[in-house]
């Protein structure tokens, strides 16, 4: 090392909210913290999260119903949850002037809609606590040193030395905001294991022409049934949306991992229901009350008050009933026909997205090899995880941002340097 060279206490790699919310915590502990970027600026996924809105987290406040919703890994969270939650994040974020909202299923958003109000915030912390950010700085390795991380390798042969290491550089998904997946590779050559990562909550690909064909058309609280070769799977009620390539939204994103997985076995469905508080009896008996009370109206006058206008031409296309027709001329069998269409309206699901468009990385630096109160590598004695680097993701909702400022205020709370 050369001897002019300054040495941090802290380096954060990842300038993402896992890594914001470690170099912000070790900086307010007193440490002298460096924060390295490949992107021109910090938080570039941040701002995409929750359709620009940000999702921060998660208005449950039982850690134990929340580590329920990640699933096998969850329960590995637990320290850094009670040590930082929800709850934690949200004063955290009115304390500096950030007002919150909690829409439906407890999501909490910046009140005024604004991801960048949420990354503003930490701008302005890591400028508050010093915190030296560097930009455009893409981190290539770490060199290890008497079973310690001595330094980041930057480029033109240049190092920046540190007592600690923070890594949070993201997953491997959506990599065109910076996560391309070094870290595991950094990982890797330090002896930790990575579990397979794979994309999850990402959007579905679907078959059928028709599906692609209205782009944007949202439905709320509908139903979804997911099969595999005819055989019922798994069902949720939300929020969907078609897109150019098939479809996406909350509920969709949550059912991608199971779609993913069946669609390498077999011929995968999906059914949208659009009545899903009603089984099928139940949504004839409305839809026969619905035709009596409109007998006199033209079906393709009538769809379009009980859905969107796309879906009421799509209803008809499919049901080949002319659009003209009377409802009271409408025969049995056409009932039916609308009646399938609205309790079941069928897909072809040809799997997930992939990494390019999913919102999230399964998968990454084995738990095992982490101290789930600290932090830290069991492999190497300086190095810490935070973020969505490690093998622990959840599903919509503002959970796994909670998991990156829980991770990244525990990393940094317990790298044990400052005054
Ligand atoms: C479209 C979209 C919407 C989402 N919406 C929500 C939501 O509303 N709520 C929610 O809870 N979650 C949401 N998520 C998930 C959430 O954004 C991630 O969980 C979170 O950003 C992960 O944070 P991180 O700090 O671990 O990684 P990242 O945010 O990926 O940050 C990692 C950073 O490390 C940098 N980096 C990587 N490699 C290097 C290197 N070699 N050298 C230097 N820097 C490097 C990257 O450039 C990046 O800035 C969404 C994700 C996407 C893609």
């Amino acid at each position: 090392m050369e001897k002019e060279q300054e040495i941090y206490d802290v380096a954060v790699i990842g300038g993402g909210p896992a890594g914001m919310m470690a170099a912000c915590r070790s900086a307010e502990l007193g440490a002298k913290v460096v924060l390295l970027e490949r992107n021109k600026a910090l938080g570039r996924k941040l701002l995409l999260t929750g359709n620009e809105r940000c999702n921060i987290t998660q208005a449950n406040f039982n850690d134990k119903e929340f580590i329920k919703k990640l699933g096998k890994n969850g329960s590995w969270l637990f320290s850094v949850l009670a040590a930082f939650g929800p709850r934690d994040m949200m004063e955290f974020l009115a304390k500096r002037g950030l007002k919150t909202k909690t829409e439906k299923d407890g999501r909490v958003f910046p009140v005024s809609d604004r991801a960048q109000d949420v990354l503003t915030i930490f701008l302005k912390y890591l400028e508050e606590k010093s915190v030296k950010v560097m930009c455009q700085e893409k981190i290539s390795g770490l060199n290890i040193k008497n079973k310690s991380v001595e330094s980041a390798q930057l480029a033109n042969d240049r190092k920046i030395y540190a007592k600690a290491f923070i890594l949070c550089s993201g997953g491997a998904t959506y990599p065109l905001t910076g996560s391309s997946g070094d870290g595991y590779e950094f990982a890797k050559k330090m002896g930790h294991n990575i579990v397979a990562p794979r994309p999850a909550l990402a959007p579905v690909e679907i078959a059928e022409d028709w599906a692609k064909a209205m782009p944007g058309l949202g439905l709320k609280n509908v139903g979804m049934r997911i099969f595999l070769d005819g055989k019922k799977q798994e069902s949720k009620t939300g929020d969907m949306i078609f897109t150019h390539y098939g479809i996406s939204g909350p509920m969709v994103l949550d059912m991608s991992k199971k779609i993913a997985e069946l669609a390498l076995a077999g011929k995968v469905a999906v059914e949208v229901d659009l009545k899903p508080e009603m089984d099928l009896q139940e949504a004839d008996k409305w839809l026969q009350t619905e035709f009596a009370a409109n007998a006199n109206r033209d079906l393709k006058n009538y769809l379009p008050g009980i859905m969107p206008q796309r879906l009421a031409d799509l209803f008809m296309e499919l049901s080949k009933i002319s659009p003209k027709k009377k409802i009271n001329l409408i025969t049995r069998e056409e009932r039916k026909k609308l009646l399938v269409l609205l309790k079941g309206l069928k897909m072809t699901a040809r799997g997930s997205m992939g990494f390019e468009q999913a919102n999230i990385t399964s998968g990454g630096v084995d738990l095992a090899e982490i101290d789930s109160r600290t932090m830290m590598s069991k492999k190497i004695k300086n190095l810490f995880f935070a973020g969505e680097i490690i093998d622990l993701d959840g599903p919509t909702g503002g959970y796994n941002l909670q998991i990156c400022w829980s991770t990244g205020f525990a990393a940094g709370s317990n790298t044990g340097l400052g005054k």
